[in-house]
């Protein structure tokens, strides 16, 4: 499979699924949605879903460090989503060539769904993200994209415990 084929089989995991089983947003006023004050906030985009923002309006792709990232106007169709957002708060990460699904370590600062761990979040998007994974597992791009992100995301669960999160 290539990337692109695997970015959007992934995709469409997440096309119906959400945390929970109402609105999240209407919780939280769809704070993951909110750029901070002065910043302009970009979602990291996985291998070929670039050509899909670059140019609808109102939405602008940046190279990042950690690859290409989008910048979204704030609202958005579900279908426009990036599978960054269809997974958030949870991420598809690789433990001994198996996937998981485990909480973003960036959740905690944003999501009110954080605190309640992996299992408060709805059955049917634990499993639309694990299927992701390992649809992402089948092309070697998006794989190595799956592994870099959980090497990132145990480097930060690590800062944090160095700083006292639990
Ligand atoms: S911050 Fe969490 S609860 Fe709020 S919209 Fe985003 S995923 Fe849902
Ligand atoms: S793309 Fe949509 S879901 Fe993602 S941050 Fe922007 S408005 Fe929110």
């Amino acid at each position: 499979m290539t990337a692109r084929e695997a970015v959007e089989k992934a995709r469409e995991c997440l096309e119906k699924v959400t945390p929970l089983e109402s609105d999240c947003g209407e919780l939280c006023a769809a704070r993951c949605c909110r750029s901070l004050e002065g910043e302009e906030t970009g979602m990291l985009l996985f291998p070929g879903e670039e050509e899909r923002y670059q140019h609808m309006e109102g939405w602008k792709v940046l190279s990042g460090s950690a690859g290409n990232v989008v910048v979204c106007p704030g609202r958005c169709n579900r279908n426009e989503r990036p599978l960054s957002c269809r997974i958030f708060p949870l991420l598809p990460v690789v433990r001994k060539g198996e996937i998981r699904a485990a909480m973003d370590q960036r959740a905690s600062a944003v999501c009110p769904l954080a605190g309640y761990g992996v299992k408060g979040l709805s059955e049917a998007f634990r499993e639309g993200v694990r299927e992701a994974g390992r649809l992402l597992m089948e092309s070697e791009e998006t794989r190595q994209t799956l592994e870099e992100m959980t090497r990132r995301q145990d480097e930060l669960k690590a800062l944090r415990a160095a700083f006292g999160a639990k």
